[in-house]
């Protein structure tokens, strides 16, 4: 099997995306490099410019900035879980799809792993977003059916 040596692993940071990384980290060498992703997708409304003063006095951070920094501290604790020196954690704007490919393209990524939970047609087998990421990825391309009762159960 292809040792896999430059791995993005695409997360929504919803409760299954410790299932995503445990199969990619399952799937490749101790010393891969594996790049953890999450996209904020941009905010539409034009009202919706800053948030209400919930950080320190003086900050004025945008709403974007704020689901930022909310995205990089969930994806601090989700790679806290798993003894990877080389893993690291990436925040992207935009399309998640668009930026998880050009991501992967960009870093020279040979796979990228994303989850599949799709409920509806074709989404059944492949769900969107990793039914876009497979359109045109620059790479192999690791779908990891997520249990979505895994953790209810408990
Ligand atoms: P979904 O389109 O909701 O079926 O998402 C399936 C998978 O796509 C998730 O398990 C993640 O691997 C990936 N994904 C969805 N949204 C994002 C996002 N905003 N950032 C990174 N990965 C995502």
């Amino acid at each position: 099997m292809k040792q896999y040596k430059r791995i993005a692993v695409a997360v929504d940071l919803s409760r299954e995306s410790n299932q995503v990384l445990d199969q990619a980290v399952s799937v490749c060498a101790a010393q891969a490099e594996i790049s953890l992703i999450h996209v904020v997708e941009p905010i539409a409304s034009p009202y919706i410019t800053t948030i209400p003063p919930v950080q320190p006095a003086g900050y004025d951070l945008t709403l974007m900035e704020n689901f930022k920094q909310a995205a990089e501290k969930q994806l601090i604790e989700l790679s806290d879980e798993y003894d990877r020196p080389n893993l690291t954690m990436h925040v992207l704007t935009g399309s998640p799809p668009k930026e998880i490919r050009r991501f992967a393209k960009e870093n020279s990524c040979d796979l990228i792993v994303i989850g599949t939970h799709g409920q509806h047609g074709f989404e059944l087998i492949l769900g969107s977003t990793a039914n876009a990421v497979l359109h045109g990825a620059p790479c192999d391309v690791l779908s990891v059916r997520v249990d979505l009762g895994a953790e209810e159960e408990d």
